[in-house]
């Protein structure tokens, strides 16, 4: 649920900070989604390339079915690029490792790789936002990142 901010001021420290708390347990990619219905969420899998579906309203990282390796929860705006179109997954990992899970109200996302850079910039207060709101999220999506690293390295 989306509380506007003039309507938080008016609250009192403790009822903000428990819903805080509140939203926090919605994945970040999923905050601006309709609440009262369960969509189906997409999570990707930058190791296969791959992406499924879960109903998941709690996790910002689940565990990949195919190699049960780190995937990660984005907007149901995302549309996984065919397993073998390595430089659109490659723009998809560039977005995400950004802080951007797709959120429609960004507009346009960049066609290329070559865009993420100036597309992150032009949207950097955004994304520094979100962060900083869904903090223990965003950690849990970098140290995904950690992981998926590692287990480059190794193969
Ligand atoms: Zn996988």
């Amino acid at each position: 649920m989306q509380i506007p901010t003039w309507q938080r001021r008016k609250m009192s420290a403790e009822k903000r900070k428990a819903l805080e708390l509140a939203e926090q347990q919605v994945p970040p990619a999923q905050k601006f989604a309709s609440q009262g219905y369960t969509y189906l969420h997409p999570f990707a899998c930058f190791s296969c390339r791959k992406s499924f579906k879960r109903a998941s309203q709690t996790r910002a990282v689940l565990p990949c079915p195919n190699c049960g390796g780190p995937s990660i929860g984005l907007t149901r705006k995302f549309k996984p690029p065919k397993q073998s179109d390595l430089r659109q997954w490659a723009k998809v990992e560039a977005l995400v490792r950004n802080g951007f899970l797709f959120w429609g109200h960004l507009g346009t996302y960049p066609e290329t790789l070559r865009e993420v850079e100036a597309f992150s910039i032009r949207n950097a207060g955004f994304a520094i936002r979100q962060r900083h709101r869904d903090l223990a999220q965003f950690l849990e999506i970098e140290a995904a990142f950690d992981e998926i690293g590692r287990r480059r390295s190794v193969t």
